[in-house]
């Protein structure tokens, strides 16, 4: 929900990415306060999935310009997983198979991880497993999921629905949700959104990304964002989502597309 007032979690100004020396990025500009859903939308390579990898700070990326603050912290320079415990969190696109690791264990390491970040104590097994058991209600998952190894032979679905078992868990102040959506029958999608739903607080923000129209249908943004080239090229509201679902991305793009830019 749009408030002038709220907090800014994420400020992105005139961000430049490159990847093995070919910049993808090309100053994208984000501002993203508590209690907000943005949605990034934007065609196959236009560079959604660099944008969100960029901002947890994967190693690929190497960000040439711009800045990337969060809570007003510098966070360029941040390893990974310290952006992590800070309250970033990113479910990936194509979630991570770990065999030979169960999935309670990645979470509880994960959950403590955090706990440890924060200064507090370890939560120890017994009571984690009555937390964890609080959270599978909100994606609908069956405990038998977490003592399987995290991902293998997960369904498309199964894995998403297991990234938002991570959200719940973690409570970051800033999810981004790459593609979230795809792969997913209209049930999962169903539950995946709701999942979300029940997570947004006036006190977090989540940014969407998809290339589908139908997960804003589940997930109603506050701003949709139009990604071409590495750069947002307009900004909406959700009936922008809207005219792309009707007419496709191109009469968005050749109106929005500066003459000799992208
Ligand atoms: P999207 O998520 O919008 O589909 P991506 O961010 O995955 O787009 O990709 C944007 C562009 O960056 C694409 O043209 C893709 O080929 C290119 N790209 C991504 N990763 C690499 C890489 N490791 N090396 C070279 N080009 C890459
Ligand atoms: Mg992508």
């Amino acid at each position: 929900m749009i408030n002038e007032n709220s907090e800014t979690i994420l400020s992105v100004k005139d961000l430049h990415a490159t990847v093995d020396g070919t910049e993808i990025l090309k100053g994208v500009s984000l501002e993203v306060k508590a209690g907000e859903i943005h949605a990034i939308m934007g065609l196959n390579g236009s560079g959604k999935s660099t944008f969100s990898k960029v901002l947890a700070g994967h190693p690929d990326y190497e960000v040439t310009g711009g800045q990337i603050h969060f809570k007003e912290q510098d966070i360029a320079e941040l390893e990974p997983h310290d952006r992590a415990t800070a309250g970033i969190f990113l479910a990936f696109q194509y979630p991570l198979e770990i065999p030979g690791v169960s999935n309670r264990d990645f979470l509880r390491v994960a959950f403590n991880a955090h706990r440890k970040a924060k200064g507090e104590d370890e939560m120890d097994v017994f009571d984690f497993d009555d937390l964890i058991d609080e959270k599978l209600e909100v994606v609908k998952m069956d405990a038998a999921f977490l003592d399987r190894s995290v991902n293998e032979g997960f369904s498309g679905g199964e894995k998403k629905r297991n990234e938002i078992l991570q959200m719940a868990l973690l409570e970051p102040a800033l999810s981004i949700l790459d593609e979230t959506d795809s792969g997913l029958d209209i049930d999962a999608l169903k539950t995946v959104a709701n999942g979300v739903n029940q997570l947004t607080t006036p006190d977090n923000a989540v940014v969407m990304i998809t290339h589908y129209q139908r997960l804003l249908n589940y997930i109603v943004p506050d701003y949709v964002h139009v990604m071409a080239d590495g750069r947002i090229i307009t900004t909406g509201g959700k009936e922008l989502a809207e005219r792309l679902e009707n007419e496709g991305y191109e009469g968005v793009l050749t109106e929005y597309t500066v003459e000799g830019v992208a």
